[in-house]
């Protein structure tokens, strides 16, 4: 039972699917402001934004990092909360005040710019090349014979839907519109399939994202705070101190930060510090 409904799948099954209705729920309202939810009902497809959110099971392909690790990164990317310099900059003023972008050291760096930067755009560009190509190496399997005489067209569609950095973002950012899924479903005559094929071919993209993008960012950024000796202990005691000062009082038993800020302490820490 719960809230009163009669829940008849396993418990595990029912916790990944209300994780994930809640996802979906924060990132609507996320993206309330951004795209007209009422206007763009026709626009994206809603169905595989939300298939979108989770994990590809038995999929044996990737053995670089696990499935739940890409989750959790494709999660931050569509929830805006992947810790890029302007959050680390909100979060952390006194540390990251004037920091630009690691990679550049000429912009300010967040999500849009992490894909943009000069030294990511040609990665990115390869990436999407290469997810373009899986898009077409997985529609083709499903295909009938006869398809193949639209094969040119679809393959010249297929890349109109990657043809400006604007769209790209949105791509990645899981703004799937209802179009690309019409597109391949008109070749594979189904759209499960097609859901399928962009499921399996945008969750490579993700950890292309990450090993090649992101990763090697962070990597420059820690070398960065190393050298103004920026430590993890460095970050943690000038937190708690922030927070100390905000009027705890310290117990006799020693932490003198209550329950709420010493969640908001560690959900900071995860946020902060983990790649
Ligand atoms: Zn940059």
């Amino acid at each position: 039972m719960f809230n009163d409904f009669i829940i008849n799948i396993n418990s595990r099954e029912f916790m990944k699917h209300l994780l994930d209705a809640q996802n979906f729920e924060k990132w609507i309202n996320l993206k309330r402001n951004e795209i007209n939810i009422k206007n763009s009902l026709g626009n994206y497809d809603w169905k595989f934004i939300f298939k979108n959110f989770h994990a590809i099971d038995k999929d044996n392909r990737f053995t670089s990092f696990s499935q739940r690790d890409n989750t959790s990164f494709k999660g931050k990317i569509f929830m805006n909360e992947l810790p890029t310099l302007d959050k680390l900059k909100v979060r952390r003023s006194d540390l990251y005040k004037d920091w630009k972008c690691p990679c550049c050291n000429k912009f300010e760096e967040d999500l849009h710019h992490l894909w943009s930067c000069s030294k990511s755009i040609n990665i990115l560009r390869r990436i999407i090349l290469e997810l373009i190509k899986e898009i077409k190496n997985l529609t083709k399997r499903q295909i009938s014979r006869g398809k193949l005489l639209f094969w040119r067209d679809f393959e010249n569609n297929i890349v109109t839907y990657f043809n400006s950095l604007s769209k790209i973002y949105n791509i990645i950012e899981n703004k799937i519109p209802c179009s690309l899924i019409k597109e391949i479903s008109n070749m594979t005559n189904s759209k499960e399939k097609s859901y399928n094929i962009l499921h399996q071919a945008f969750n490579k993209m993700y950890i292309d994202l990450k090993e090649k993008i992101w990763i090697p960012r962070c990597k420059i950024l820690i070398e960065k705070e190393r050298k103004y000796k920026i430590s993890k202990k460095v970050k943690r005691s000038t937190m708690n101190s922030k927070i100390e000062k905000k009027g705890t009082k310290r117990s006799k038993g020693g932490v003198g930060i209550n329950i709420a800020d010493r969640k908001k302490l560690l959900i900071d820490s995860i946020d902060t510090w983990q790649t």
